[in-house]
C-alpha cells in the first residue's frame, strides 16, 4: 500500500529506486560494498565469528555455577539455537553473495528483517525473543571486530553487480555519518533518506555535493520502509513516497525527465563568465571534500576551490590518520587538478557532527562531550594536537609549490587562537626550511562562523589576508540551533534578521578593509539568496559544483546596484524573506530572460 513520509528537502530533484536499508539505530557498523572476489572471504569472516560465538556460549553454559537459575542455561540454549538458525546466518550469507554487502552490513540488514518479524508476532513470549536475537547479533559483531579483520579496504565504488537487476537504488538509514556518506559518494545510490539530521548537517552537505535528491529528518523512515520497497524521493518538497501507484510513478518520471533537461540547459552556462547585468564580475568557487572532486569543480566551471574540507581525508581510516606525505599528495592532487586556479584548503574541522573514530585521548573526550557543537572542534581541536596541526600545515605549504594555495582556518573566535595558529604556521615554515623543502607564500584566511568573530571582525582582519563566511555555523551559533538536529530544524533560519545583519556587516567591513571576502556556507549555493548576497556587496561565493550553474544563471539576471539600493529596507524588515521577494518582483517584470548560451 502506498504511503508518504515527510522530511526536510536537502538536495533537489527526483529519485526513483528500490530501498536499501542500512545503519539501523540498533547496531552501529560500517557499510560498504565488496568486490566479487572478496565474497568468499567475507562469508568466511562470518563463519569464523559464528564458530567463536558458539564456543563462547557453550563455554559459558558449561561453566555456569551450580546455583545459577535453570532459566539461564535455557536462555543460552535459545541463543545457540538462534546462532545456528538458517534465518540468521544463512540469510546473512545471502546478503553477502547477492548484494555484495560487507559481513557486518549483511548481518545488520538481516537483523532488521528478523526484528520486524518478531515485532509483528502475536505471542508475547516470542515477541520478546527479539532482544535475544539482538544480543546474538551483537556477539557476532563483536567477534568480527576481534577476529580476522576484513583483509581488504572498503571498496566504495564497487557496484553490487547481481543485485536487483538494473533497478536504481535509494539508501534509507536512521542516520548516515559524514564518513559513511563519503563511502557512498562514488557508489550506486540515486537518492538518500535519513530519519534524523538538519538541512546543513554534514550528511546533508555531502548528499548535496553528490547532486542526488535527498530527504533528511524523515523521522520513522528507516523503521517503516522495507528493504526493496519502491521509493520516490521528492528532494524539492521533502516528500518520500513509498510503493507509489503507477500513475504517481509516471508523474514523477515525467518530472525527473524535466529536471534532467533543465540541468542540461544550465550546464551550457559552464564557460560563461559570471557577470551581473550591470557588469559586476562574480567569482563562483567550488566546495570540495576530496581531491577527486576537483574534476567536477572544473567541469562545472568553478574558477577555483573556495573550500576544501580537509577533514574528510581523515575519515574512514580506522583511527589511523594520514601523515604529512599522504596529505601533501592529496593537496597537491587537488591543486594540480585545478590547473593554476586557486585552492583554498581549510585545516581540519574535526568534531561536532564529524567526529573521528577511535583516536586520541582528545577524541575520546570529544566523543563524550555533552555538547559537541560547542566543544573541541575545528581550530580548537587542531591547537590541542599541535604536532598534527603542524604536520597538516607543512603538507599544505608544500602543496603551494604546485599551484595557488590559500590556507583557511575554521571557527576562530579568540585572538589567542589567531596568535597560536600563526605561530604554528611560522614553526611549520621553519621546519620546511630546515628540511630544504620548497613552498611559496600563501594567503591565510579565517572562517567567520562564530558570532564573536563576526562582531570583532576589524581586529581579526588585521591578522588575515582574507575571510570566508561559514554561514552554516554562523546561523547555528547565532540562533543557538544545533544544525544537525531535526527537532529544531524549523528554527534554523538563514532569513533571521540577526543572521542577515551580521552577514551584511562582515561583508561591508571586509570590503572596507580591502580584504577578500567570500561565503562558503550553504547559503552561497542557495538560489534564493543570490541577489541579496550581491546586494550586500559580496562578489565571491563558494558552493558545491552542482550548484554553480543555477547560481550563475541568477548572477547573470541580476542588476547588483539596483538590488543594493533596496538592501537597507530588506535588512530592517521584520520579514526579510518577504521583503526580498517583493524586491524581486519589483525588479524583474521587464527582465529579459537570460538564455543559456552554448559555450
Ligand atoms: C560553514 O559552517 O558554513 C562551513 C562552510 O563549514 P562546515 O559546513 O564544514 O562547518
Ligand atoms: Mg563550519
Amino acid at each position: 500500500m502506498s504511503f508518504q513520509v515527510f522530511g526536510l528537502p536537502v538536495s533537489r530533484g527526483v529519485a526513483i529506486g528500490r530501498a536499501v536499508l542500512v545503519a539501523s539505530s540498533r547496531v552501529d557498523v560500517a557499510h560498504y560494498f565488496i568486490d566479487e572476489d572478496r565474497v568468499e572471504g567475507e562469508v568466511a569472516r562470518l563463519r569464523v565469528a559464528r564458530d567463536a560465538v558458539a564456543d563462547e556460549l557453550t563455554t559459558l553454559q558449561r561453566d555456569l555455577p551450580a546455583e545459577a537459575p535453570a532459566e539461564l542455561s535455557a536462555l543460552l540454549d535459545v541463543h545457540l539455537m538462534l546462532l545456528h538458525d538458517d534465518t540468521l546466518t544463512g540469510a546473512t550469507k545471502q546478503w553477502i553473495h547477492e548484494r555484495h554487502y560487507n559481513a557486518e552490513w549483511a548481518l545488520s540488514a538481516q537483523l532488521e528483517v528478523l526484528a520486524r518479524q518478531f515485532d509483528e508476532m502475536e505471542d508475547e513470549y516470542l515477541r520478546e525473543r527479539k532482544a535475544d536475537l539482538e544480543q546474538v547479533v551483537e556477539r557476532l559483531l563483536r567477534a568480527m571486530a576481534r577476529g580476522p579483520a576484513s583483509s581488504f579496504a572498503p571498496a566504495p565504488g564497487v557496484r553490487p553487480r547481481d543485485f536487483a537487476g538494473e533497478d536504481p537504488l535509494v539508501l534509507v538509514a536512521n542516520d548516515i555519518a559524514p564518513a559513511d556518506m563519503l563511502q557512498f559518494k562514488r557508489s550506486v545510490f540515486t537518492g538518500f533518506i535519513t530519519d534524523v539530521g538538519g538541512k546543513t548537517s554534514h550528511t546533508a552537505i555531502v548528499a548535496r555535493s553528490m547532486d542526488i535528491p535527498a530527504v533528511v529528518g524523515a523521522r520513522e523512515a528507516s523503521r517503516i520502509i522495507r528493504q526493496d520497497d519502491w521509493i520516490i524521493i521528492d528532494g524539492d518538497a521533502g516528500i518520500v513516497i513509498v510503493d507509489p501507484s503507477p500513475i504517481v510513478l509516471e508523474e514523477y518520471r515525467f518530472r525527473q525527465r524535466q529536471s534532467d533537461l533543465g540541468r542540461e540547459r544550465l550546464a551550457r552556462l559552464r564557460h560563461t563568465p559570471a557577470v551581473t547585468l550591470d557588469g559586476e564580475r562574480v567569482e563562483l568557487l567550488a566546495n570540495i571534500e576530496m581531491p577527486s572532486d576537483a574534476i567536477a569543480a572544473l567541469e562545472a566551471g568553478a574558477v577555483g576551490v573556495g573550500l576544501f574540507r580537509s577533514e574528510f581525508l581523515f575519515m574512514n581510516r580506522d583511527g589511523e590518520l594520514p601523515g604529512e606525505d599522504e596529505q601533501f599528495e592529496a593537496y597537491r592532487a587537488a591543486v594540480e587538478s585545478m590547473k593554476g586556479l586557486p585552492v583554498t584548503i581549510r585545516t581540519v574541522d574535526i568534531g561536532a557532527d564529524k567526529p573521528l573514530e577511535r583516536m586520541s585521548a582528545n577524541e575520546l573526550r570529544h566523543d563524550h562531550a555533552l555538547n559537541p557543537a560547542l566543544g573541541l572542534r575545528a581550530i580548537r581541536w587542531s591547537l590541542s594536537e599541535p604536532g598534527m596541526f603542524r604536520q597538516q600545515l607543512r603538507a599544505i605549504l608544500r602543496a603551494s609549490a604546485y599551484g595557488k594555495v590559500r590556507l583557511l582556518i575554521p571557527m576562530v573566535a579568540h585572538l589567542s587562537e589567531v596568535r597560536l595558529t600563526l605561530e604554528a604556521l611560522a614553526r611549520a615554515r621553519q621546519q620546511l626550511n630546515e628540511a630544504g623543502r620548497t613552498y611559496t607564500d600563501i594567503d591565510v584566511g579565517a572562517m567567520i562562523e562564530v558570532p564573536a568573530a563576526a562582531l570583532m571582525l576589524p581586529t581579526f582582519l588585521r591578522h588575515f589576508d582574507f575571510v570566508s563566511i561559514g554561514t552554516n555555523d554562523l546561523i547555528q551559533y547565532t540562533l543557538a540551533i544545533d544544525r544537525a538536529d531535526e527537532a529544531v530544524a524549523h528554527l534554523y533560519d538563514p532569513w533571521h534578521p540577526a543572521v542577515l545583519g551580521l552577514l551584511a556587516r562582515v561583508i561591508a567591513q571586509a570590503r572596507a578593509a580591502n580584504k577578500h571576502v567570500s561565503v562558503c556556507g550553504e547559503m552561497a549555493g542557495d538560489p534564493d539568496f543570490t541577489q541579496l548576497l550581491l546586494a550586500m556587496g559580496l562578489r565571491s561565493l563558494s558552493m558545491h559544483p552542482s550548484q554553480i550553474a543555477s547560481i550563475k544563471q541568477n548572477v547573470l539576471r541580476t542588476e547588483a546596484r539596483r538590488w543594493a539600493s533596496h538592501l537597507e529596507a530588506i535588512l530592517s524588515s521584520d520579514d526579510p524573506q518577504r521583503a526580498c521577494e517583493d524586491v524581486s518582483r519589483l525588479l524583474s517584470p521587464g527582465r529579459r530572460a537570460v538564455t543559456a548560451t552554448a559555450s
